[in-house]
Order: C-alpha cells, then sequence, then structure tokens
C-alpha cells in the first residue's frame, strides 16, 4: 500500500480536482449515529467527478469505503483509516413511459422516497415494497433492500457499475444476482446508477398502498429513534423480532445510552449518543441469548464495520 499521506494532503488534493470533501464522523452521517472519523467524506457529484476521485484513489492505493444514505451501517468509534465516498449528491433521475410500462433510470444518490413519490404520481406498480426505507438506489441495490413483499430486485433490469481491477477500473453495464437482503455486486464495485422497470398501475392504487404500508411502518418501528432498521436478518425458524421478543428482550439494555427498541425487538435504538461499541455489546449479548435458549444462529443483516 502507497497510502501515507495524512487527512490533510487527501482534502487538499481532492479540492484541486473540485470535490467536495468534508471532515466529519460516520457518527454525523449514519442514521443510527455512531461511528468514528474517516480521512474524509468525498462527495462527487457527477460521473465525471467519480472518474477523478477514483482515479485519485487507485493512484494513491487510498482505502475507501462506498456510503449511501448511511442507514444499513454500524461503523466502530476511533479514527477509521479509510475514505468514505458519498453518494448523496449524486443524484439523477430520468423516466421513460412506454405503452405498459415505465423505465426509471436512476443514480447512486437518487433516494428510494424520491422514487416511491414518482411512482405515486405516475402508478409504478410495487413501488409500496420499497416505500419508508430510508436509503439510496446505491445502497439498496448493494443489500437488495426490501419487505416481506418483495424487494428492490423485483424491479432492477440493470446496474451500472465501476468496477476496480489491478490498478484501473471499468464501468460497464450488470445484471446482478439477487438473494435475501444480498446482491452479487462485490466489494471491488461501485454502483453509479441503475434501469428499473415498473409496470404501469393506477396511480390512485399505488397511493393508498403505499399509504397502508407507510401506517403498518408508523404502527410498528420506532420511525424517529436513531437506527439502522432491522439489526438481523430473518433466519428460517421465524422473524428475528419474534424470536428477540420471546426472549423477553424488548426495551432490554446494557448501557444507559442504547437499548432493543421496546417497539421493535430487531431495532437497536441509539437514545444517547452511545458509542459504536455499546451497539456492538448489545447485538453480541442478543445472538448469544438466541443460540444459548433457542439453538438459533442470528445473522447480521445490518452491515458491521468493525474491524476496519
Ligand atoms: C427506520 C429504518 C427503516 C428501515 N427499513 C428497512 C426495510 O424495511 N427494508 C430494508 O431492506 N432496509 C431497511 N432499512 C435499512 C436501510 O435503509 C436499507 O438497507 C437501505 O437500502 C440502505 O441504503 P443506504 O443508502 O442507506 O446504504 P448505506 O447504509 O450507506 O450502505 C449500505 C451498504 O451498501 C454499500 N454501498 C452504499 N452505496 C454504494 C454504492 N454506490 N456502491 C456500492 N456499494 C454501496 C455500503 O458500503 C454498505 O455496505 C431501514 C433503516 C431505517 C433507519
Amino acid at each position: 500500500m502507497n497510502f501515507e499521506g495524512g487527512r490533510r494532503g487527501i482534502t487538499a488534493d481532492l479540492k484541486r480536482l473540485g470535490i467536495n470533501t468534508k471532515i466529519i464522523s460516520f457518527s454525523d452521517l449514519t442514521t443510527i449515529g455512531v461511528g468514528g472519523e474517516p480521512y474524509a467524506f468525498a462527495f462527487p457529484r457527477n460521473i465525471d467527478e467519480v472518474k477523478k476521485l477514483f482515479e485519485y484513489i487507485i493512484e494513491k492505493e487510498i482505502p475507501f469505503i462506498p456510503v449511501g444514505n448511511g442507514s444499513k451501517l454500524i461503523v466502530r468509534d476511533g479514527k477509521i483509516p479509510r475514505l468514505a465516498v458519498s453518494f448523496n449528491l449524486f443524484e439523477s433521475h430520468n423516466e421513460v413511459e412506454w405503452k405498459d410500462h415505465f423505465k426509471v433510470y436512476a443514480s447512486a444518490g437518487t433516494s428510494l422516497q424520491f422514487i416511491v413519490a414518482c411512482g405515486i404520481k405516475k402508478g409504478f406498480e410495487g413501488v409500496e415494497k420499497i416505500s419508508g426505507i430510508p436509503g439510496c438506489i446505491g445502497g439498496a441495490i448493494k443489500k437488495n433492500a426490501g419487505t416481506k413483499f418483495g424487494s428492490i430486485s423485483d424491479f432492477v433490469e440493470n446496474v451500472e457499475v465501476l468496477s476496480l481491477n489491478n490498478g484501473s477500473f471499468e464501468i460497464k453495464k450488470v445484471e446482478p444476482k439477487f438473494e435475501y437482503r444480498w446482491s452479487s455486486i462485490g466489494d471491488n464495485q461501485i454502483i453509479l446508477s441503475a434501469t428499473l422497470k415498473f409496470k404501469k398501475a393506477k396511480p390512485t392504487e399505488v397511493k393508498s398502498k403505499v399509504s397502508e404500508y407507510l401506517k403498518r411502518r408508523y404502527e410498528t418501528q420506532p420511525l424517529t429513534a436513531k437506527t439502522c432498521g432491522c439489526i438481523f436478518k430473518n433466519p428460517p425458524q421465524a422473524p428475528a423480532g419474534k424470536i428477540i421478543d420471546e426472549l423477553g428482550l424488548k426495551g432490554f439494555r446494557l448501557s444507559k445510552r442504547a437499548r432493543i427498541s421496546p417497539v421493535h425487538a430487531n431495532f437497536i435504538e441509539n437514545e444517547n449518543s452511545a458509542p459504536a461499541a455499546e451497539i456492538y455489546e448489545l447485538i453480541d449479548y442478543v445472538k448469544e441469548k438466541a443460540r444459548e435458549q433457542r439453538k438459533i444462529e442470528l445473522e447480521e443483516e445490518a452491515v458491521l464495520l468493525k474491524d476496519i
């Protein structure tokens, strides 16, 4: 690894390249509000800036991590030796209407809720499956975000990725494989955009389904708390939330600052600036109890960056 430059070097270089940077912590940019400070956050706004940024990253061999809306990430405390590449400002979208369907092109930073809003207006069949999920296209495709009714993969035609390989990159369209909260997009691939296809439906029907889904979310999830959605995948035996509830852990806490949500047992709430270490402790505790008392091995759905 060549990279020995300090944070100041990176931010100055990126400024020269015309790319916005900020020195902030992951706790500032993730919905659960934990995580330490990377070298910097870089915010490319368009494809030219993305290319310049990755040429620079490759040249200097800088370890990096792509970030969308940070709504699935639990990053460790302390200094994080990575450049965080945020796609928050890399947003553009366009839709084309065909006889019986819509094609939607959306870049990595486009919010899912923007797509849902377009879907309500125009009539995108099934868009309610991704309603209320606070992520961007890039993060949602990487993790195949969805609900028990379906996921984003139901609509993905192809994905444009920047693939890093042996000191260079290429940009191409791929058709990833998808499974439950998983996609075949590798760690050397950056999602730049996606083409989604929605059959046509009546806008009024789409609107009423989205309202129904959102109402259920408000009734069953702690939406005003700092969380990262479901912590664990549902194992074959039962929904993870039900298992944790049956273990008697709803509302459980190991510290004053973080707890298992009393509203939905598969959520952890960061109540009062807890460090990541306290969230990890709670996760480990729940896994241990599920193993001991139910012989169930819970697997994290959230992205835990513990060892970077
Ligand atoms: C209140 C709440 C409710 C939620 N409900 C749901 C739900 O119902 N269903 C569900 O599936 N999830 C849910 N989530 C979790 C989360 O919103 C989704 O997984 C979301 O799609 C993650 O997108 P993001 O942009 O926030 O990704 P991030 O959290 O920023 O990143 C997620 C992963 O994708 C990678 N990544 C991000 N952008 C790119 C890119 N451009 N290229 C390559 N890799 C990238 C990151 O490195 C990381 O590994 C919920 C979260 C909250 C806070």
